[in-house]
This record gives structure tokens, C-alpha cells and sequence, in this order.
């Protein structure tokens, strides 16, 4: 099975090219190498690989997450008594190698500093968990 996932290109979107499975962040990461990415203009090398993939340079993704996290098994709870949320800002700096991502030292998640396996991305359940707090 493809380790990544190939995405379907809209006219006027600047959609990754390929999507894989960051166990990390928990949530797919995208890849262009077929053309820019239309946010920061940066591309990668691709060794033509579904099964084995190797990009290059290293990705690195900053974003901003909620702590305590919502999840759909806490959901109903948060809904009933919402508790005071933090916002943490998050790095995921990973280089992909042969279906192997390796994790370099200054990521935030648990993963930072170790080489993970790729997993099958139609494996997973892509759906993002929902997210009641406040779009800032
Ligand atoms: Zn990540």
C-alpha cells in the first residue's frame, strides 16, 4: 500500500501534491514537488517513491494547538464544563528518507529526535478530531 497520499489538484488551490501521516502531529502533512507551495513558495525533491519516498530539503511545519486538547472522547464534557485552554506553539522539523521519517531534535511533539516509520496513509482515519475552540 502507498505510504503516501496523492492529493486531487483543484484549479486555483495550491494543494500539496502528496500527503503522508505525521504520528507526531497527528494529522497529515503536505508535500509539493510539482509546483510551489502557493503559501511560501517552497518545493521539494521527490524520488518518485509511494512505497519509499524521500524528500528533500527537511520540512518544517510551525503551527498553533490548544492545551488542554478536545478530543471526539472528551467532546461531550468539554461541551458541558469547557475548561480553560492554552495556546502552544508547535514545530514539527522532520527529514523523510526512504519511508522513514527522522524526527530532528528541535520538534515539539514526543517523537522529536527519533526515526519513525512511515505508515500507510489510507490506513488512517483522515478526518480532523474537532475543534470547538475559538479560531484566533
Ligand atoms: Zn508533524
Amino acid at each position: 500500500m502507498p505510504i503516501l497520499h496523492r492529493v486531487q489538484q483543484r484549479d486555483g488551490h495550491p494543494d500539496p501534491d502528496f500527503l503522508f501521516w505525521c504520528p507526531g502531529c497527528k494529522c497529515g502533512h503536505g508535500v509539493w514537488v510539482s509546483r510551489a507551495n502557493g503559501h511560501t513558495g517552497a518545493t521539494w525533491t521527490f524520488n518518485g517513491s509511494m512505497e519509499k519516498p524521500t524528500f528533500g530539503p527537511s520540512l518544517l511545519i510551525r503551527y498553533d494547538t490548544w492545551y488542554p486538547p478536545v478530543t471526539p472522547e472528551n467532546l461531550d464534557q468539554w461541551k458541558r464544563e469547557p475548561w480553560k485552554q492554552e495556546k502552544r506553539s508547535m514545530v514539527c522539523h522532520s527529514v523523510v528518507t526512504d519511508g522513514t521519517i527522522h524526527y530532528c531534535g528541535d520538534s515539539t511533539h514526543e517523537f522529536s529526535g527519533q526515526a519513525i516509520p512511515m505508515v500507510d496513509f489510507d490506513a488512517i482515519p483522515v478526518e480532523p478530531p474537532p475543534s470547538p475552540h475559538p479560531k484566533t
